[in-house]
């Protein structure tokens, strides 16, 4: 198994370190989903790989299954929440004009509401 890399400072490493409490959706050896503290949609969940990688411009091609794995994880959770007929958004924010605030790389799944094109 590659080694999970972790930095004490990030908040999300916090989280996946049980420092920090988080209403968590769904959870596996790579990756972690929790609700989003500030949610902008009825479902607004946030789907994290555990290991540290701050933005998606710190992705290496070797981590591309991971990367594949969030989006795979978000569909489990909008089936499971019954949001899949309806329609969902998924989004990755990629510093400051992606509108990154938390710097450990973390997909968006937003539903239960009609979301506006483009966004803001
Ligand atoms: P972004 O702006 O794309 O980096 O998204 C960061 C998201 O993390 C925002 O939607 C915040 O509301 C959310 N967030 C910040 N702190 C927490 C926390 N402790 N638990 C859950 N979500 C958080």
């Amino acid at each position: 198994m590659p080694q999970r890399v972790s930095d004490p400072e990030c908040l999300f490493c916090r989280i996946v370190a049980g420092e920090i409490p988080a209403d968590k959706l769904y959870e596996d050896d790579e990756l972690l989903a929790f609700r989003d503290v500030n949610p902008q949609a009825p479902l607004h969940a946030l789907i994290i790989p555990k290991t540290h990688i701050a933005t998606l411009n710190d992705a290496t091609a070797g981590q591309a299954a991971l990367l594949g794995r969030l989006l795979v994880v978000a569909t489990e959770i909008a089936v499971e929440q019954g949001f899949a007929e309806a329609g969902y958004r998924t989004v990755i924010n990629c510093n400051g004009d992606g509108g990154q605030s938390v710097y450990h790389i973390h997909l968006h799944l937003l539903a239960g509401r009609r979301l506006a094109w483009p966004p803001g």
